[in-house]
């Protein structure tokens, strides 16, 4: 497969500066939903909210103490643009008041600036498409506080617990380290009687809105054995997207009875490959089975995978509407394994890499839990596009040793000086001549 060309998107667009701009522009046209005469404006308090989760504060209260000081004061106007930031109860209602549909607009706002600079050409697979990989996780559980949204189960011993989760889709390739997440999708109470019927139906919601909102997208959609159904194909199919969706033995029994078949009968193609390292990679397929006995009319090409490096052999297995030949099955299988990247590159990064995702933050009475996780899921794209095309990021990320060091120096700059530009913080953490590039906070 060819690489991706050495060529990075860069440019002052893809960095903090105008990428916090249009997001605040977008913030500015968010309806008021408070009686008038405020004190604090929407978009000085989603600036605040959104400073919080970029500089990975993990706990509310301990950015409100430090928010009032001349020094942070002083940086959230410079880095932030905030003229005014509420204290922590104020932000907690006003946020609590905003509906997560109005922040989507701030997602796309952002990806247009991406796409503009080139950004999704670099992210073109399997002959201009774009690996869209979709996945629920859980960013705020409580087994006392809950909102109308909240989904609710209840556990062995009669307790009840209450949740939310976010739907989320992020654009990947094989071969990129960075991930750029779309708006995720709030999965609800009313969405079903079971966790699968709530993600189904979130997934419904979220797949109509990339098809409206993403017009530049040419979407593989990649996920997992539960959307391997009758039902969700079609609608992929409607919507004009193309898909790699596991499948297991357990769920879809007469499928692989069917390739077993095809097997038999000589009619599956099959290859083995060893690479450098002595592992072998195996392929079997057959274009043209019927899904499942309730949908034998829904035709899909199946793809098995194995790989064995001399003591262990993993095994996958797919469903797609690529037909499949020797040719395109290495790249398929890439595709369909791409789909560890919105576990592992996206909620394990914003779960345990300085994001938080399932810390409490609050869980307000209307929309504050699920836009604290939204803005959360912002943040992380904002630091994704700064990753891809913002040098000065690149230098300074590449100047501490971990990203936990990275995001604490941050964190201590920000506390400790008066600093003028978002430029000028990531040349001080770049290059580590703070004192000359920064005037100490004395007060
Ligand atoms: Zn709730």
């Amino acid at each position: 497969m060819k690489p991706i060309a050495k060529a990075e998107p860069s440019s002052s667009l893809l960095s903090a500066p105008s990428l916090l701009q249009c997001v605040r522009k977008e913030f500015s046209r968010i309806p008021e939903h408070r009686g008038g005469g405020e004190v604090y404006t929407i978009p000085d308090t989603l600036m605040s909210a959104l400073a919080m989760f970029g500089l990975k504060y993990s706990s509310l209260l301990r950015f409100d103490e430090q928010k009032n000081e001349p020094v942070v004061r002083h940086n959230l106007e410079t880095l932030y643009g905030v003229s005014l930031a509420p204290s922590d109860t104020q932000m907690r209602s006003i946020v609590d008041g905003v509906s997560p549909v109005h922040l989507e607009p701030a997602f796309t706002a952002l990806h247009r600036v991406a796409e503009r600079q080139n950004v999704f050409k670099e992210y073109e697979y399997l002959g201009g498409y774009h690996l869209v990989p979709l996945d629920g996780t859980g960013h705020f559980c409580s087994g006392k506080v809950s909102c109308p949204h909240c989904c609710v189960k209840t556990q062995g011993n009669g307790a009840v617990q209450y949740y939310h989760q976010l739907l989320g889709a992020v654009v990947v390739h094989p071969d990129r380290p960075e991930v750029i997440p779309l708006a995720p999708e709030a999965i609800t109470k009313g969405d079903g009687q079971t966790k699968n019927d709530c993600e189904r139906n979130a997934a419904k919601r979220l797949l109509k809105r990339i098809k409206e909102q993403y017009q530049h997208l040419r979407p593989i959609i990649v996920e997992d054995s539960l959307s391997s159904n009758g039902p969700h194909i079609k609608l992929l199919k409607e919507l004009g997207f193309r898909y790699i969706l596991g499948v297991k033995p357990g769920d879809h029994g007469a499928l692989f009875k069917d390739f077993d078949e095809a097997m038999r009968q000589g009619v599956a193609g099959e290859f083995e490959t060893a690479d450098k390292a002595g592992v072998i990679h195996g392929y079997r397929f057959v274009n043209g089975l019927g899904l499942n006995a309730s949908h034998p009319d829904i035709q899909v090409n199946f793809l098995e995978y194995w790989e064995h490096d001399g003591n262990r052999e993993t095994v996958f297995t797919w469903v797609t509407d690529f037909h499949l030949h020797q040719g395109n099955v290495e790249a398929v299988m890439r595709g369909g394994r791409a789909r560890w990247k919105i576990e592992n590159e996206t909620f394990n990064t914003l779960k345990s890499q300085g994001y938080h995702l399932e810390h409490n933050y609050g869980h307000g009475e209307k929309y504050l839990a699920t836009d604290f996780g939204y803005l959360t899921m912002l943040a992380f794209l904002i630091d994704q596009i700064q990753a891809l095309g913002c040098e000065l990021f690149r230098q300074a990320v590449r100047a501490r040793r971990t990203k936990a060091s990275f995001w604490e120096k941050l964190r201590t700059l920000f506390l400790g000086y008066l600093i003028p530009s978002w430029e000028i913080l990531w040349q001080a953490i770049g290059k580590g001549h703070m004192a000359s590039m920064l005037v100490l906070d004395t007060t």
